[in-house]
């Protein structure tokens, strides 16, 4: 292995290493593909790590690890401070690789670029956000505090849905409080992550304390596996979820592993139809559905409010402005791969197979001079029963299911009987029927007339059920319970009225 040129966004190919003990790294031993989804062609190649890589970037984050820790939290705070600035210098080139990769549209990748610093923003925070609990006179002349001490090398897996937002999730709040961090991004686009590493090291963060490995389930395993790896957090579908989670919680780490979903949005019909609509559109079909709080489910309750809501979505579903993700114009880019392409559309045919009605039909799309690219339209299906796979498994595509019910209680109960328990939001004007919705709904992030309820950096991120495996959720509060461990002292300083020896259990009588 050897260091390797800078990122250079605007190359159209080459090949990308990792990014270890503050430098990029070349690695040539395994490589895979990395497509540009709008046009099928390979862009460049990323490095597969192995064995012997993950244990180089663990070693050089372990000994970094103890100088960063004794950091002062205002010192650490003020790398973050730098970072952010980096970053929204050089916002335009990451967003672009993000595009390039992803195939989201400009626009949405620069959301999600500056929702990820927002974790940052909140980052910067360390000093007040790591400040322990002190008490005095625990007993006579004893004092006793607890402090939130580093947990040491943690790693992030991430999914490629969104490729800078979601290690933001992560590593901003793990390293303010303290830890070194391994970052294992998704293989499909990794370039986006490789450039924030140098961004990171320009703004004065030590070497090693952000790494980035590049690869697939070989550097997962080995990370997994690996004894001076003290926490993992992951966020992807939930079956490599639940593996993480059993696989990590066996070797003695602390797992957070976020997983897949299947977010309803229940329609009223006293709902603002003008609001429901427009929500629902771009929660449903932003970002061609591949977001894990997309509403991929419609519940009206009552066949006028579907039959609504099915006629005004259809014509603007049919009618969304699709093509590559580069033209500003373009609401919805392609879907990220080949193999992700054929499975929605798949998916589609099944629908129509279990007997759904496919009243938007985006397959034959064909969008011209990128006849090579992944592009799916827009597809709506009404008349979707729960027993349908279409209902009951992710999609993770442009497809949205309308299902039919008469009662706001058969509504929620779909929705607390659905193995998924994301986020889900309700469109109504009752303020009794909002609170009564958010009170017993059972699912992590909930929205009363809000279609993706996002939690802000500040709040924290996790869904129920399958949704999450682990106690905490990632960024906020949750991360900093999730990114160190409770050291609770008890001390009294010797004086000259020390106390003879006491054998019953000390208590102040
Ligand atoms: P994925 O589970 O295929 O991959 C996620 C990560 O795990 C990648 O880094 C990948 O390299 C790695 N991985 C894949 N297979 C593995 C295996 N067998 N062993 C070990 N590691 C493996 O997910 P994806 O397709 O990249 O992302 C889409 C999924 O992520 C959707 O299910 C979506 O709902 C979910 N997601 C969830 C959230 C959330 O917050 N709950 C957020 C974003 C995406």
């Amino acid at each position: 292995m050897s260091s390797v040129e800078k990122i250079n966004p605007h190359q159209s190919a080459g090949t990308l290493g990792h990014y270890i003990n503050g430098r990029q790294i070349e690695d040539r031993q395994r490589l895979l593909d990395v497509t540009n989804p709008a046009n099928g062609q390979i862009v460049r190649q990323v490095a597969a790590a192995s064995v012997s890589t993950v244990a180089d970037a663990v070693s050089s984050a372990k000994a970094a690890f103890p100088a960063w820790r004794d950091t002062p939290p205002l010192k650490r705070a003020r790398v973050m401070f730098k970072f952010k600035e980096l970053l929204e210098k050089n916002a335009k080139d990451i967003v672009a690789l993000i595009t390039e990769e992803h195939g989201k549209v400009l626009d949405d990748a620069m959301g999600e670029f500056i929702r990820g610093v927002e974790v940052i923003e909140y980052a910067c925070g360390a000093p007040e956000i790591l400040k322990g609990e002190h008490s005095k006179n625990v007993g006579p002349a004893i004092d006793s505090w607890s402090e939130k001490q580093a947990l040491g090398v943690v790693a992030g897996i991430t999914p490629f849905n969104f490729p800078a937002m979601v290690p933001m999730w992560m590593y901003p709040m793990a390293i303010a409080c303290g830890n070194a961090f391994i970052l294992k991004p998704s293989e499909k686009d990794p370039s986006a992550p490789l450039m924030i590493a140098e961004l990171f090291t320009e703004a004065g963060l030590p070497d090693g304390i952000f790494n980035v490995l590049n690869g697939d389930k070989e550097a997962v395993d080995a990370l997994l596996e690996h004894e001076d790896i003290k926490a993992i957090s992951f966020v992807g579908s939930t079956p490599i979820a639940e593996y993480i989670y059993a696989a990590g919680t066996a070797n003695g780490k602390r797992v957070q592993a976020l997983g897949g979903a299947k977010n309803h949005a229940i329609v009223m019909p006293d709902a603002d139809m003008n609001n429901a609509v427009s929500a629902i559109m771009g929660a449903a079909y932003g970002s061609c559905g591949e977001r894990c709080m997309a509403i991929s489910v419609a519940v009206c309750v009552g066949d006028s409010v579907a039959d609504e809501l099915v006629a005004r979505l259809s014509e603007r579903v049919e009618n969304l402005k699709i093509g590559p993700g580069t033209d500003t114009t373009n609401e919805m880019g392609p879907l990220v791969s080949k193999p992700h392409y054929d499975k929605v559309r798949s998916y589609v045919d099944l629908g129509v197979d279990e007997g759904a009605t496919l009243v938007v039909d985006g397959r034959s799309l064909s969008v011209s001079g990128h006849e090579e690219g992944y592009f799916l339209g827009g597809c709506l299906f009404d008349h979707v029963k729960p027993e349908m796979r279409i209902y009951q498994e992710e999609i993770f595509g442009p497809v949205l299911c309308v299902v039919r019910t008469d009662s706001m209680e058969h509504a929620m109960q779909l929705i607390n009987e659905h193995e998924y328990g994301n986020g889900t939001c309700i469109f109504t004007r009752d303020g009794g029927i909002a609170r009564y919705f958010t009170d017993n709904i059972q699912v992590g992030m909930v929205g009363v007339n809000v279609p993706l309820p996002v939690p802000t950096a500040f709040h924290s991120f996790g869904g129920w059920k399958r949704s999450l495996f682990g106690d905490l959720s990632a960024y906020g509060p949750d991360s900093v319970r999730f990114y160190t461990q409770r050291k609770t002292v008890t001390q009294r300083w010797p004086d000259d009225t020390v106390e003879k020896a006491q054998f019953a259990f000390p208590v102040n009588r």
